[in-house]
């Protein structure tokens, strides 16, 4: 299957429905923004499913186009992006019965689930793997697609600081600056502006956060209660994890969500300095990921859930 075969199927479609996984972070987000400009360029009808679209992302062109439910039944084609597993595709029933499927994604543990599937685990970011995927189709990436596109980057590089960058990153992050895309706006508006409520969050997070196993394992969590406390919105967990793995001498960091009652959400993280792969620990509990970022959604209580975890985490440090 080659970029080709993807060409050929969107020019022959005339109704496409882009969609990307559940708690869409920046590069989901970027992902779908990015490929609704350019199908839109290439004379697509497009519509883009997103549930639970964080606020965060609303200057994004595009982003007021976004659909939670469509009328379309049946497209001509569904493409998914920055998701590995169908399980956690929102937007599924559309992918479903779309007469075409297309993936596209970089995790190694994508589970394939496509028509015609285009993974590349080394890509630091569904996004740049876009990038390079319209430059092949000869479309002109302009400042609008390239702010998407530069949204997905910063977020799944934690701004350019994570070992999966590459010299390309770079490259193609000058380009879109010369482009005009505005790479310091769009840098403070993801990474470095916190809603309150985000804020409210990390506070409790970092309140209860427990260093276990000689200091090697940093744990914390936070149930519905305290995101209805803090009134929190879609995308205030994101970045809590990312706190306990700075702790010098931490090999994972944990940080376990309430989904529904006595089901967690669980982001894993690789602490830094250390080469744990917790995309393998996640993939146990039927989750995956990336060598260093990963997740699960795993039964029980806090303490249950937490158990289960350490249990395999300290197999391996
Ligand atoms: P996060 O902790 O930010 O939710 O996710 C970290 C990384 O792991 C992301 O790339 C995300 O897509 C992936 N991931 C999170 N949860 C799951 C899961 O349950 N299954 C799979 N396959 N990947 C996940
Ligand atoms: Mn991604």
């Amino acid at each position: 299957m080659t970029l080709d075969d993807i060409l050929v199927e969107i020019k022959q479609a005339e109704t496409i429905v882009v969609m990307a996984h559940e708690s869409p972070d920046g590069d989901a987000i970027g992902s779908v923004l990015a490929m609704n400009l350019a199908l839109k360029k290439m004379g697509k009808k497009v519509d883009v499913i997103v549930k639970e679209f964080p606020r965060t992302f609303d200057f994004l062109p595009g982003a007021k186009d976004v659909k939670t439910t469509s009328d379309v039944e049946t497209y001509d084609l569904a493409i998914s992006l920055d998701c590995a597993d169908l399980k956690r595709l929102v937007g599924r029933e559309y992918f479903e019965k779309a007469k075409k499927t297309i993936v596209i994604d970089h995790h190694s543990t994508n589970m394939m689930y496509g028509d015609l599937n285009f993974v590349n685990p080394v890509s630091p970011a569904c996004c740049e793997i876009l990038a390079g995927m319209f430059e092949y189709f000869d479309i002109d990436i302009d400042a609008e697609i390239g702010s998407c596109i530069v949204t997905g980057i910063i977020t799944d590089t934690g701004g350019f600081k994570y070992a999966s960058v590459t010299a390309e990153t770079f490259e193609f992050t000058a380009e879109l600056l010369r482009k005009g895309v505005n790479i310091s706006d769009i840098y403070q508006r993801v990474l470095e502006t916190r809603r309150k409520s985000n804020f409210e969050l990390l506070r409790r997070a970092m309140n209860r956060l427990e260093l276990l196993e000689n200091d090697k394992i940093a744990f914390t969590y936070i149930n519905k209660q305290d995101e209805e406390d803090v009134q929190a919105e879609p995308g205030d967990h994101e970045g809590i994890v990312e706190n306990g793995r700075s702790i010098e001498g931490v090999k994972v960091s944990v940080f376990i969500r309430e989904k529904e009652e006595n089901l967690y959400k669980v982001s894993m993280r690789t602490g830094n300095g250390s080469n744990i792969n917790v995309s393998d620990i996640c993939y146990i509990f039927g989750g995956g990921g990336h060598p260093r970022a990963a997740g699960a959604t795993v039964a029980g209580t806090v303490e249950q859930v937490k158990e289960k975890l350490i249990k395999e985490i300290k197999k391996v440090i």
